[in-house]
């Protein structure tokens, strides 16, 4: 009799958390209202905002006596907001066109459709380039978010663990409930691939169970929903812990490089650098020719084999070096264009025993 009082408590507490999620819809400003309705706290202005969460990133602060008030501006080629801060806050006032901006960038803000979209676009642009082309800015928006979030206590990180996890699946459920029409003419309308690959990546390390998981997965709420479609790029470029995903140049992210290893292959190097050094081909997905289940993944797989018969429909597969293929596409062309895989992995055997 003593033990259900306590369930009910648990219970309303977790429901009260998840009271704080007002919108299960992937935008900026909703997103940082879980960490701020979590402490109690008002969410802070939106120039304010935008400095807490990406630093550096699309306001420069500019010496001042702090008890001036100087109207911010926007600078067209920096793409950045020059502002100085009043007394603690970022003066925001004055400048019509820095509210329009930011408020197309935070996004909960309906009045705001048509005026400054295409600069809010262009800096979203601006951001997912610089950290697609070095790990830097990355880093340092990793390192930003888990300063932040340690000031947490203990019991305040295992609330705001479950407030995401719940935000994440309630805003899947959503778009996933919300027809084609609705999702495509919404006010900022995100590509299905893009939304989901953010979502996906959330909650994979939200899934961890660790402080960097939850750092790494309010990061990417974050991202996702600053950038909006511009986040692509950063999905396609790393893993959900923000490690570069390894590609051959093949599938490079640089538009050129692509076109030269088309043209010419023999100058490009394979490398391998993941640490699956036990098997026998590290970091290849193996297909069924015949049904195109995915190998790897069936019981007792093991790419030391000659061949393997496919569990689901039988065919036996030839698991060899002449039997990988860049990519689907030329797999079906049947071209291979590098054979240099194991020396790949034997460099990074040497690399790993260093
Ligand atoms: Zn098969």
């Amino acid at each position: 009799m003593e033990y259900i009082p306590e369930v009910e408590k648990y219970m309303s507490e977790r429901e009260k958390l998840e009271q704080l999620i007002t919108h299960p819809e992937l935008r900026f400003g909703y997103v940082c209202e879980l960490y701020y309705s979590l402490l109690g706290r008002p969410v802070p202005k939106q120039l304010d905002l935008l400095h807490t969460w990406f630093p550096g990133m699309i306001i420069t602060l500019e010496e001042s006596d702090g008890s001036t008030k100087i109207t911010p501006v926007y600078n067209d080629t920096e793409r950045c907001i020059h502002a100085v801060k009043y007394h603690e806050y970022i003066y925001s006032g004055g400048n019509n066109r820095v509210t329009q901006i930011t408020g197309r960038l935070i996004g909960t803000s309906s009045s705001n459709l048509e005026k400054e979209r295409k600069t809010a676009e262009l800096i979203q642009k601006n951001i997912s380039r610089r950290i697609i082309k070095e790990m830097d800015p990355i880093l340092d928006l990793q390192e930003n978010t888990a300063e932040i979030l340690s000031e947490l206590s203990e019991e305040e990180i295992q609330d705001f663990h479950y407030l995401l996890y719940m935000y994440v699946l309630r805003t899947a459920d959503h778009y996933n409930e919300t027809e084609e029409y609705f999702r495509d003419t919404e006010l900022y309308p995100y590509d299905d691939e893009v939304l989901e690959q953010i979502l996906y990546n959330a909650l994979y390390q939200l899934l961890k169970y660790d402080f960097d998981g939850m750092v790494n997965a309010y990061l990417w709420l974050l991202l996702g929903s600053l950038l909006r479609n511009e986040c692509g790029r950063i999905t396609r470029t790393y893993d959900s812990s923000f490690i570069p995903l390894h590609r051959n140049p093949g599938e490079s992210s640089n538009f050129l490089d692509k076109f030269w290893y088309l043209i010419a292959p023999e100058d490009f190097e394979s490398v391998y650098t993941g640490d699956d050094l036990d098997q026998r081909f590290p970091g290849i997905e193996w297909f069924c020719d015949n049904c195109h289940d995915h190998l790897n993944e069936q019981p007792g797989f093991d790419d030391h084999l000659p061949e393997w018969q496919c569990r689901k429909c039988g065919y036996v597969n030839v698991l060899d070096s002449s039997a990988i293929y860049d990519n689907e596409e030329d797999y079906h062309n049947d071209i291979q264009r590098k054979d240099d895989l194991e020396e790949a992995v034997q460099r990074r055997k040497e690399e790993v025993k260093k």
